[in-house]
C-alpha cells in the first residue's frame, strides 16, 4: 500500500514561495527594462496624455528602481534568463485519473497522451490519492511540464523538449533524510501509552517496541506500576522537521522486578533481527499476548493481576477483558484444526503449532479463519466478543501442551528455546552492541537521578 505522503503540501508551498521570489527579481528586471526603454524611445507619446509631472519623479521608475536594486544586491544580475516555471499543483484524489486531473488543471487528453506516450512517462501513469500533479504552463496556456510529487522524497518533473514534437523527457528528483539518534526513559505510572506519550513517542514507536519485546511480555497484563523502559531509537527528518519513525536500536523493559533488553543486530547475511545481550533472539514461537493490547480495556490496572469472568467450564486459559471487535491474533505460526460454535465457547478458533502445542481462542465476535487455514503468527485470526458462556467481551486464551492444558502466561519457561545467534555472528555481536548497552545503563542513571517519567536526552 502506498504510504500517505506526509508533508506533500509544505514542499509545494516552499518551493512556490522560491519560485515566487525570483519571478519577482525577474518580473522586476524586466519592468525596469522596459520602462528605461519607454522612457528613451517613448517619451513624447508617453508624457502627451498625461499632466505635467517634471518636477516629481515617476513613482513607477522609482518603484522598479527599487526592485533591481534589490536583486543586485541579492547577487542577482540583471541578464535576462528564462524564466522559472509557474507550477499549478492538483492533489490526486480517491477514484481519479490522469485525464480527470489534466482536466481539472485544464489541459487536455492530447496533453495526457504525449506525456504518458514519452520515453519514461509511463510511469506518471502510477498515482495515489493525496499525491500532487503540477502544471507549468506558457502564456499561450501550452503545457511546458507536469511534476509528479509522490512524496516530499521524491518527485518526477517532465519537461517539454523543444527538439521533438510531442515529446516529454524525465528527471527523477529525490531528497533524502537525516537520521538522528534518540533516547527517552520513562517509567510506567497509568499505562504504557500514557507514559509513552508524555515522554513524546509516536504511537507507532511504542507498537514497535511492543512487537519486538511481544515474545517475552505480555503487554495488556504484564505492566506494573513503577515499571522503567529505556529506548534508544532513530528518527527521519526532512527540513528539521521529523519526517518519519526510524528503528528501535535497542530497548530495557524492568518489568515487575525482572530486566528484558533488546538489540538491533543486522548479521552477515544482511538479516535484521533484535536479540537479547546474550544474543537469544527475541522473537518467540507465541506471541505472549494474542490480540491488540492497545485496545484491553485500561491495558494497565495496578490493582488488577487477573480478571475473571465466570463461565460454566473449569477455568483453564487466560481472560483478557477488552472491546467487542478487538483484533485477535493468531500466537505463532500453525494451522486452524477447527473454527466454529458451541452454547458455551461462542465462535471459537483452534490452531495446531507443530506437533506439540495448541492454543484455543473462544467467545469471538466474528471469525476471519476457516478450518484448514494455515495462518502466521501475528495474523489477526478473529475478534473479540462474548458469544457463548461469557458475562462480557473479552478473549478466553487456552494454551494446550500435548493435549493437556497450561497457563499461558507461564508455559513459555517450559516451551523450546529461542534461536540463538551462532558462534560466528557473536563477536560482531557483542561490539555491536557494545554503545548501546552503554547508552542504555547511562540513560538509566539519569532517569533514576531525576525520578521524572520520560527524560529525554538528546543522543549523538
Ligand atoms: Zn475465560
Amino acid at each position: 500500500m502506498q504510504p500517505k505522503p506526509r508533508g506533500a503540501t509544505r514542499l509545494y508551498t516552499d518551493t512556490t514561495a522560491i519560485e515566487n521570489r525570483s519571478r519577482v527579481l525577474w518580473g522586476g528586471a524586466s519592468l525596469l527594462v522596459l520602462v528605461l526603454l519607454a522612457q528613451l524611445f517613448l517619451n513624447d507619446d508617453a508624457t502627451k496624455d498625461q499632466p505635467s509631472s517634471d518636477s516629481r519623479p515617476d513613482p513607477l521608475v522609482l518603484a522598479t528602481t527599487q526592485v533591481a536594486w534589490e536583486a543586485m544586491s541579492e547577487g542577482q544580475t540583471l541578464v535576462p534568463r528564462e524564466a522559472p516555471l509557474e507550477w499549478v499543483d492538483v492533489t490526486v484524489r480517491k477514484g481519479d485519473n490522469l485525464s480527470l486531473i489534466f482536466n481539472r488543471a485544464g489541459f487536455s487528453d492530447r496533453d495526457v497522451f504525449e506525456v504518458t506516450t514519452s520515453e519514461d512517462g509511463k510511469a506518471l501513469r502510477k498515482i495515489f490519492p493525496g499525491q500532487l500533479i503540477g502544471f507549468a504552463a506558457d502564456e499561450s496556456e501550452q503545457l511546458l511540464a507536469v511534476r509528479h510529487i509522490e512524496s516530499p522524497l521524491k518527485q518526477t518533473v517532465y519537461t517539454r523538449e523543444e527538439a521533438k514534437e510531442g515529446q516529454f523527457s524525465s528527471e527523477v528528483i529525490t531528497r533524502e533524510t537525516e537520521v538522528r539518534q534518540r533516547s527517552v526513559a520513562l517509567t510506567i505510572s497509568s499505562s504504557l501509552f500514557l507514559a509513552g506519550e508524555q515522554a513524546g513517542l509516536s504511537d507507532g514507536i511504542i507498537m514497535e517496541l511492543a512487537a519486538i519485546l511481544g515474545g517475552v511480555i505480555d503487554f495488556a497484563l504484564d505492566p506494573r506500576r513503577g515499571d522503567e523502559i529505556m529506548i534508544l531509537f532513530e528518527e527521519n527528518f526532512l527540513d528539521d522537521e521529523k519526517y518519519s519513525d526510524g528503528n528501535i536500536l535497542a530497548a530495557s523493559f524492568s518489568n515487575n522486578g525482572r530486566l528484558v533488553e533488546a538489540f538491533r543486530f543486522i548479521d552477515s547475511y544482511g538479516d535484521v533481527g533484535y536479540y537479547d545481550a546474550e544474543g537469544v533472539s527475541m522473537r518467540k514461537a507465541f506471541l505472549k499476548a494474542p490480540l491488540d493490547f492497545t485496545r484491553v480495556s485500561s491495558s494497565f490496572n495496578p490493582n488488577r493481576l487477573h480478571p475473571i469472568y465466570k463461565t460454566k467450564r473449569p477455568h483453564r486459559g487466560t481472560d483478557y477483558a477488552a472491546p467487542r471487535g478487538t483484533p485477535v491474533y493468531a500466537a505463532g505460526d500453525g494451522r486452524v484444526v477447527e473454527a466454529g460454535y458451541s452454547r458455551a465457547n461462542g465462535n471459537y478458533i483452534f490452531i495446531q503449532h507443530g506437533e506439540a502445542f495448541k492454543t484455543h481462542y473462544l467467545h469471538l465476535n466474528k471469525k476471519r479463519v476457516a478450518k484448514g487455514n494455515r495462518v502466521k503468527q501475528g495474523q489477526i485470526i478473529g475478534t473479540v466478543g462474548s458469544t457463548g458462556a461469557a458475562t462480557g467481551p473479552h478473549l478466553h486464551y487456552e494454551f494446550l501442551v500435548n493435549g493437556v492444558h497450561r497457563n499461558p502466561r507461564t508455559v513459555h519457561k517450559i516451551l523450546p528455546k529461542a534461536r540463538s545467534l551462532p558462534e560466528t555472528e557473536l563477536a560482531a555481536f557483542r561490539k555491536a552492541i557494545r554503545q548501546p548497552v552503554q547508552q542504555l545503563a547511562a540513560l538509566k542513571i539519569s532517569g533514576a537521578e531525576t525520578g521524572e517519567t520520560g527524560t529525554e536526552t538528546g543522543a549523538e
